[in-house]
């Protein structure tokens, strides 16, 4: 029990080191972390050796010194590892490769309508294998790969419960994993963003992601935990009622946020792509403009209604992530208007992801891994 309980302590030491490199952003020295961690300088050092050996650590020159040997500069391999994360959508798959700093090394989009069968699972494994081979990504440094659908998975099962927005009512996961020969997670697409999100603001501790797609959803980070509430329904931001007795929703009410705020509304109902819409906003189509007008407006009082009741940063990622920013001004000005309390709307963001937040999240949950086992 001593053995396991020193070795355990060892472990979590080491941990502690590699974590407080990996956050502080920026190289440190051997001086800092003793410092910061309440830890002797021979067992800092001994655990710098062992996360060199683990080829973990990047000595990337040294310090000015103050007298005596100058401090090397210690940082993280950020290339150690690398995972893939995979959005299937209801047209495309989303590709995406991430290093452990959750930086994006390269992504895809390859056209291919969802469905629920062994020709998709084989077409699916090809796609990732492929996009591996055009990248020339390292699989022996490939952590795995993280499977974003629009829909709740249910892995004892092996299969997933899919949104109404989505083209089949299930997915065989089981079916979809065994044609990949690497290790495989699946998640919830919004829950996906959120955690990407969360990611790179550590220091939240209370934080919404809206995800703004064909279908709407999110995710909450409150006191600094993801909440999913009593049933996993938490977050279903895009059924909240918005207009009483209102336009149908998929999901069989009236009047949803998501009937109004669907990604759709600026695309298959128009007979078009979401780009050709953005372009012809800028080109100055006045039709596109009224549409876009009361999609803000409609979104201002989804968004509105979630700061009420959380008062915290609202996170927007999705599709429309890609295509706000020039519109968040407008947004913000609506926020400001219909605001009960005091606000400039500054509350509300963009996922620095954008449109790719969905990706890294899904193969954030590798890296996650990763971490908790050095
Ligand atoms: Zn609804």
């Amino acid at each position: 029990m001593a053995t396991f309980n020193t070795a355990e302590l060892r472990r979590q030491n080491r941990n502690r080191v590699f974590r407080y490199i990996y956050s502080s952003g920026r190289p440190v020295t051997k001086q800092d972390i003793a410092q910061a961690l309440s830890l002797s300088l021979p067992t800092v050092g001994q655990n710098l050796k062992e996360l060199q050996e683990a080829d973990l650590l990047e000595f990337q020159g040294t310090f000015d010194s103050t007298g005596g040997r100058k401090p090397r500069a210690i940082g993280i391999s950020n290339n150690v590892r690398c995972a893939i994360g995979v959005y299937i959508g209801h047209k495309r798959i989303h590709l995406a490769c991430i290093n452990i700093r959750a930086q994006l090394l390269c992504s895809q989009r390859v056209a291919r309508p969802l469905t629920n069968d062994e020709e998709y699972a084989k077409f699916l494994a090809q796609a990732i294998e492929d996009f591996i081979q055009a990248n020339s990504i390292d699989t022996k440094r490939l952590l795995g790969v993280g499977i974003a659908i629009c829909g709740v998975p249910q892995p004892e099962e092996g299969v997933a419960t899919m949104s109404p927005v989505q083209p089949v009512d299930t997915l065989d996961l089981k079916l979809i994993s065994s044609h990949i020969p690497y290790p495989v997670i699946f998640e919830n697409d919004a829950n996906a963003g959120g955690l990407a999100t969360w990611w790179v603001n550590p220091e939240k501790e209370n934080m919404v992601y809206m995800f703004l797609h064909r279908g709407i959803g999110g995710a909450m980070l409150l006191g600094g935990k993801a909440y999913h509430g009593a049933t996993f329904h938490g977050g279903e931001f895009g059924h909240m009622c918005i207009v009483p007795n209102g336009k149908p929703c998929g999901c069989g009410q009236k009047g949803c946020l998501e009937a109004y705020c669907s990604t759709k509304r600026l695309s298959e109902d128009l007979g078009i792509g979401i780009e050709d819409f953005f372009e012809g906003l800028r080109g100055g189509n006045q039709e596109y403009a009224r549409i876009w007008e009361e999609y803000l407006d409609y979104l201002a009082i989804g968004i509105n209604n979630i700061h009420l009741v959380l008062d915290c940063q609202v996170v927007l990622g999705g599709l429309l992530a890609g295509y706000i920013g020039p519109y968040l001004y407008d947004l913000r000005q609506r926020l400001q208007k219909i605001a009960t309390f005091e606000t400039d709307g500054s509350y509300c963001t963009v996922s620095s992801f954008g449109y790719w937040s969905t990706c890294v999240g899904a193969a954030l949950n590798f890296v996650s891994q990763f971490m908790e086992q050095i």
